[in-house]
């Protein structure tokens, strides 16, 4: 398994991250347990900034906080000069809890509903990503009656559909997301937008896809924003002061995975926007992007008990850890690949090919198929890395599994951001209806 971040392997043979033994986060947390390289989150986040800074544009980096969103991560990214996405009033209420400053919180999605609206309103958020004209009618009329002034991006759908190495120019695009540039309904949109009352429109948003390992994407996108920005520009006499060109940026889960450089990404993007928005307008737009996986992902590590195994021999040999789908939905659902590491005895050579199951009541329940470790036995460590984004914030109580623990790890100091669920937590929501129950048949 690569070693992310702070992980090293020290001289017991057992990982350690962030200065911590995962032996002794075992004892102290117990598994399964995610655990967060803290000083690669901070190192991710300087990486976006530094790298605009450097381009002597103007910008903003906004977390996409649905890739892991805790209060300790809201403040985390706050701390290092970044804004925040949200895609619901429950990301929301996380971020103001949290303490995150409304004015730097962006609100995504392609249903808000009106209380979710009402509520962002509000909050006096920093801007809405508006996405179809349903939400721009409901929008306008909430902020009417509130007597506000909401500043508002329009979601394009730009015709580029990124994949990991290649980008697919779509002509028409079949998304539920945002209004198409080449069927003329964005520019009916801007114009719309821009003559409502409540409404600031400053410009306009675009995401590609996600785990991009190329800038072409994000040139391609640019550049067809910016010939529509500059139809809208002498059509309408609008002129955008912020383009959004939305996240994306891969990560390394496998050694398949080669992303580039956070600068790289950024260089990239920034020398199309200065190329493609030269003229239209008095000056170039302020630069958004929205990483969410790049920040987080792979700082994450979740940390696993060995249960139980089954070797078939000739097949395979399954190997059980005390979690699975409920804690990473991910192989399940996209079918995605994950690299582990026996923590507990890394130092040793790998002399058996296993698949890593999890405790579910479902086949489809696998994290790893054939992975290469020393021998495994009942009550080993194992760690999967890059865990961090798309994870906690997609788990489930699927079977009643108490969903696990979140620490953060720096400089040999633990501390949890999410404790673990408890018994209690299982049952939290349960009701028992009067009429249910009255007539138990006890012996
Ligand atoms: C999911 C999403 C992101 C973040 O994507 P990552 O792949 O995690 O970087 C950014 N913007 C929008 C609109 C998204 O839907």
């Amino acid at each position: 398994m690569y070693l992310h971040g702070t992980s090293t392997i020290n001289a017991q043979g057992h990982l350690e991250i962030g200065g911590c033994d995962v032996t002794s986060l075992k004892e102290t947390f117990g598994t399964p347990l995610y655990i967060v390289d803290e000083q690669l989150v901070r190192q991710r986040c300087r990486e976006f900034i530094d790298a605009f800074k450097q381009t002597g544009l103007k910008y903003q980096v906004a977390y996409a906080s649905k890739a892991f969103c805790v209060k300790a991560m809201c403040l985390l990214v706050e701390e290092e000069g970044m804004s925040l996405d949200v895609v619901s009033d429950g990301e929301l209420y996380t971020a103001l809890q949290a303490g995150f400053p409304p004015e730097r919180i962006h609100f995504h999605g392609n249903n808000k509903t009106p209380d979710e609206i009402e509520m962002a309103i509000d909050a006096r958020i920093g801007c809405f990503v508006v996405d179809n004209l349903v939400e721009l009618h409901i929008l306008q009329a909430i902020a009417a009656g509130k007597g506000q002034k909401v500043n508002i991006l329009l979601r394009v759908t730009p015709g580029v559909e990124a994949h990991t190495h290649e980008y697919i120019s779509t002509g028409q695009t079949d998304s539920k997301f945002g209004f198409d540039i080449g069927n003329g309904s964005a520019y009916e949109a801007v114009k719309l937008a821009s003559s409502q009352s409540n409404l600031q429109l400053l410009g306009l948003h675009s995401h590609i896809g996600s785990q991009i390992f190329e800038v072409d994407g994000f040139q391609v996108a640019a550049e067809r924003v910016a010939a529509f920005a500059r139809e809208v520009h002498e059509g309408l006499n609008v002129v955008f002061s912020v383009i959004n060109l939305g996240g994306g940026f891969g990560i390394r889960y496998t050694e398949e995975d080669t992303p580039l450089q956070v600068a790289e990404y950024v260089k990239a993007i920034a020398e199309s926007v200065r190329t493609h928005f030269a003229g239209i307008g008095p000056e170039l737009p302020e630069i958004w992007i929205e990483p969410g996986r790049s920040i987080i992902g792979d700082a994450g590590t979740t940390l696993y008990t060995v249960g139980t195994t089954k070797d078939i021999p000739g097949v395979r040999k399954y190997v059980s850890v005390d979690g699975g789908m409920t804690d990473n939905p991910r192989p399940a659902l996209y079918d995605a690949k994950y690299e582990a590491l026996l923590a507990n005895r890394a130092g040793e050579p790998e002399t058996e090919t296993v698949s890593i199951a999890g405790k579910c009541c479902e086949s489809g329940d696998m994290l790893i198929w054939d992975v290469n470790l020393p021998e495994v036995n009942q009550g080993d460590l194992l760690a999967v890395a890059s865990t961090g984004a798309y994870n906690y914030s997609m788990a489930s109580n699927y079977n009643r599994i108490r969903r696990p623990g979140v620490v953060f790890v720096k400089d040999g100091e633990a501390s949890l951001v999410v404790r673990r669920e408890t018994y209690e937590d299982i049952v939290r929501n349960d009701l028992v209806p009067e009429r249910i129950g009255r007539q138990m048949v006890s012996k």
